[in-house]
């Protein structure tokens, strides 16, 4: 923040969530600098999707107002708020080559077929998926699979990345892997991410911030070396200290 000027990336302010009346997110007030990996961490049920899902406009806000890079998106679209999500479930197209599958969102925008084509070319490299580009979803592992899917986020340059929990359905080893690669794609690419996970030990490592949140609240948040040498409360405490 040189100079007093503030760079931030996403804004939540006083952001509440009820469905069929129950609220299920109390008003959540958080900023995210440009640029940070940011983790949200907390049990199942805490409300880290609905939060990461109102940040891609895929879910409504019931209060409060969305900021992504100093605009109100409160009332956009997902495809209007210059975010790009990668989900548990891969959800890639079975009838389409890996390396349609990367480029689908850009011919959607009606990109021009070179600028796809060059695009693909550098993601695919990126994630060293290059030499399976005309390999159908079915043939590839669940490493391969979940690359390509972040390479379907990569390919249309958001300024923000969202993340739930892109990790949950690969084997041990292979999270390991990946999270290496998550890591390693921050530091190039730069973008801001936010990234949801269950597991304390992905947060640890990834996050320059994490958020830890409890039945729709943040307990804490902060960096891993504050919330896990200076704990808010028992709480976090033992969520954090104790891993699974
Ligand atoms: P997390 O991702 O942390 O596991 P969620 O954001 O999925 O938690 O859920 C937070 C709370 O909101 C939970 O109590 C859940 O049951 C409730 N919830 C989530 N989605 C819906 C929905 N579509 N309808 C009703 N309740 C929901
Ligand atoms: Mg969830």
């Amino acid at each position: 923040m040189a100079n007093g000027i503030s760079n931030k990336s996403v804004v939540l302010s006083d952001i509440r969530k009820s469905y069929g009346g129950l609220e299920v997110i109390h008003g959540i007030d958080l900023t995210i600098e440009e640029g940070d990996f940011v983790v949200f961490v907390g049990p199942s049920g805490c409300g880290k999707s609905t939060l990461l899902r109102m940040i891609a406009g895929l879910e409504e806000v019931t209060e409060g107002e969305i900021a992504i890079k100093g605009r109100d998106v409160t009332d956009l679209d997902p495809s209007e708020r210059g975010i790009a999500m990668v989900f548990q479930s891969y959800a890639l197209y079975p009838h389409m080559s890996v390396s349609e599958n990367l480029g689908f969102g850009l011919k959607m925008t009606r990109t021009d077929p070179a600028e796809i084509a060059r695009r693909v070319a550098q993601v695919s490299a990126i994630l060293k998926i290059d030499h399976l580009l005309e390999r159908r979803p079915g043939q590839l592992s669940g490493g391969q699979r979940q690359r390509v899917a972040i390479g379907r986020a990569i390919v249309r340059k958001p300024d923000v990345f969202l993340f739930d929990e892109p990790l949950s359905n690969l084997d041990a080893e292979l999270r390991v892997s990946m999270r290496i690669e998550i890591a390693r794609l921050h530091r190039e690419l730069g973008n801001t991410m936010v990234y949801v996970t269950h597991d304390q030990t992905e947060a640890m490592t990834l996050a320059d911030q994490i958020v830890v949140l409890r039945d729709g609240r943040i307990e804490q948040a902060g960096s891993p070396r504050d919330v896990y040498e200076d704990p808010a409360n028992m709480f976090v405490a033992g969520f954090i200290g104790s891993p699974r």
